[in-house]
Parts: structure tokens; sequence; C-alpha cells
């Protein structure tokens, strides 16, 4: 009986897998087409300074129309594709599409997400400097955000790395910060621009101490180390004002601006700010 019912299992478990392995193999034809068929683009999502909600730069986040599918997350298509050699594909058409809308911008930066195996590719920085100085592009205007996975695995060649491409200028932002398997003494060693708080922080703030804590901690962790920190997905007033309370220097979030087509975050990036006018100085600590 017992058996039986394990067998069963067995063979749910097995049908499955053939069903996940076959969308999976599905996902991947379909998005190495994709690129050719024009049905991606980047969206833009405005990142800003907390006192008067200035516009600094602006993250890219691709989307995926497919006509098969409907909007593929990212969530759901970067990680299969960073199983392939498709993330190289990928990736280097969003830099292309990123460098071309800076251009249009008076002066903010652009923040490209990296996945791990892009950053560990051979040769990592002279094939993002080319593109972009190709595009006739300052270094300084494009960011480039990496997760705690891509460097933490091999710290000494991640350091070099990371090294390398802040002498050539670019800006270098740590991702989803504290989610990941970094220690101290590591981030001293790196050559890093921002760190960017996880929004499961952010989310948790109001609810838990744990949560308003590590925000805190990692607060004074980048301003002591002379970095920006970004808090991501800023939601509400409240977080809003909690975080500027906290001195937390930029600030990212469906509360301030959803991420936008690109003609929409033309028009921002002209505004320069969220909202009419810049907004008023309301408080905070220590800057
Ligand atoms: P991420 O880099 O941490 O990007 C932030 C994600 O949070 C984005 O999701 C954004 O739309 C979402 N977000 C922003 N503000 C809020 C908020 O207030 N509340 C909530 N709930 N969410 C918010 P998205 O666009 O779905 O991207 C998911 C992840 O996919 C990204 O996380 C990034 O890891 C990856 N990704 C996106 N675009 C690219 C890309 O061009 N290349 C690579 N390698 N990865 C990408
Ligand atoms: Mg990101
Ligand atoms: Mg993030
Ligand atoms: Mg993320």
């Amino acid at each position: 009986e017992a058996k039986h019912g394990g067998r069963g299992i067995v063979r749910l478990f097995d049908e499955v897998m053939d069903e996940s392995i076959r969308f999976r193999r599905q996902i991947e034809g379909g998005l190495s087409e994709a690129i050719a068929k024009g049905e991606l683009k980047l969206v833009f999502q405005p990142i800003v300074a907390r006192d008067q909600l200035e516009i600094t730069g602006f993250e890219a986040l691709i989307r995926w129309c497919s006509p098969e599918y409907g909007m593929v997350s990212p969530g759901m298509f970067i990680p299969i594709a960073e199983e392939s050699n498709l993330i190289h594909e990928l990736g280097d058409w969003v830099i292309d599409r990123a460098v071309e809308t800076l251009k249009t911008w008076p002066g903010q930066y652009v923040s490209v997400n990296f996945s791990p195996r892009q950053f560990r590719r051979h040769n990592f920085v002279a094939h993002v400097m080319e593109r972009v100085a190709n595009a006739g592009v300052e270094p300084g205007r494009f960011q480039i955000e990496i997760t705690e996975t891509a460097i933490f695995d091999d710290v000494e060649r991640a350091a070099e790395t990371l090294f390398k491409l802040r002498q050539m200028g670019f800006r270098i932002a740590l991702d989803d910060f504290g989610t990941g398997y970094s220690s101290l003494y590591n981030i001293r060693r790196f050559a890093l621009d921002c760190l960017k708080i996880d929004r499961s922080f952010v989310d948790g703030m109001g609810r838990e101490r744990e949560s308003a804590a590590i925000v805190h901690s990692i607060i004074h962790l980048g301003r002591a180390l002379g970095m920006e920190v970004v808090a991501e997905g800023v939601e509400t007033e409240a977080q809003l004002q909690a975080l500027r309370l906290a001195g937390c220097s930029h600030l990212q979030g469906y509360y301030l601006a959803r991420p936008m087509d690109v003609e929409d975050a033309l028009v921002l990036a002209n505004r320069g700010y969220i909202g009419e006018e810049p907004a008023e100085l309301e408080l905070g600590n220590g800057t």
C-alpha cells in the first residue's frame, strides 16, 4: 500500500519534471528568437536622491512581450538564459539599448543588471568598455549592478575585475544587498560605489524590528565606507520618511515611480525631479 503510493508520487514527480523541462526548452527557444523579432524591450525606473527627489539615474529592466506567452517576467527567463549562452547575447542587447537611451538624457546614469555568468565571462571588462566607448558614452554614466553571488565564489578574481572597472570609470553597485553571502571583510576590499538594500528589508521595516535594524546597519555601513545607499522597493510614504530619517541617500520604488517606457523616462529625465518641482527637504539626521 505504502509502496504503491510512493511509486505514484515518484511518477507524478517525473511528470512534473518532464513538464518543467519542456517548458524551459520552450522558453529557451522562444527567447533566442525574441531578440531578432523585436519582442524585448527595456523599461526604466528612476533612482532618486532623498532630499529633493532629484532623479540621479534610472535602472534598466528587461521585458519580454511574447505573442505566445504574454508578458514574461525577467524573474522567469533570466535564470533560464543564465544557464545557457543566451545570457551573453541578451546581455549585449541590454547594454546597447541602455547606452542608446542614456544618450537622450541630460545627465543621469543608467544602471544595468549583470548576471553572475556575464560578470565572470573572460575579458568582461574589455567587452563592456568596448560597447560603451563605441557608443560614445562616458563610463561614469554607466552603472554595473551585480549581486553577491557574482563575486563571492572567487573573491580574488572579482576584486580584480571590479578594480579594473572602477579604473575605467564605471560605477558599480551591489544589488539585493543583505540577501547573499557577503562578509564585511570582503566588502571592504571591493571597489563599490553603491549598495542597494534588498526590498525584502524595506518591506519588513515597518513591521519587524529585525528588518529595521538591518536597514539601519546597511545605511551606516555604506556611509562609513563612502558609498551611496539605495533603498529598493519603496512602496509607501511611511517607508520614504523612515528611510530619509535614517539617512539613506537614495531611493527607488513604486511609491516614487514604476518602471516606465523609454518615452516616459525621457520626459522625467528632462524634468529632473519626481513631482512638479524639487521636494521640500523634510528632515534627516547626520548628513
Ligand atoms: P532587481 O535588479 O533587484 O530589480 C528590481 C526589481 O524590483 C524589478 O523587478 C522592479 O520592477 C521591482 N521593483 C521596483 N520597485 C518596486 C517596488 O516598489 N515594489 C516591488 N514589489 N517591486 C519593485 P523586475 O523588473 O521584474 O526584475 C526582476 C529581476 O530580474 C531584477 O531584480 C534583476 O535581477 C533581473 N533583471 C531585470 N532586468 C535584467 C537585465 O537586463 N539583465 C539581467 N541579467 N537581469 C535582469
Ligand atoms: Mg537591479
Ligand atoms: Mg535589486
Ligand atoms: Mg533582485
